[in-house]
């Protein structure tokens, strides 16, 4: 099996061809809050705000 590649836009408009980190789907210069992991990790840090939110109210 091949390793993917990035993929992910650079500023010049061409596709960044370096190989993807196993489970985030890009290089380790494009992880970051767009990429699928990263927008995971997200979800989960706004889920544990709104959690905290909750528990202020009561
Ligand atoms: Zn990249």
């Amino acid at each position: 099996m091949t390793q993917p590649l990035c993929g992910a836009a650079t500023q010049d408009g061409r596709r960044c061809r370096n190989k993807a980190i196993t489970g985030s789907g890009q290089c380790s210069k494009h992880q970051g809050a767009w990429t699928a992991y990263g927008v995971a990790q997200r979800k989960k840090k706004e889920a544990e705000a709104k959690l905290r939110k909750l528990r202020k109210k009561k």
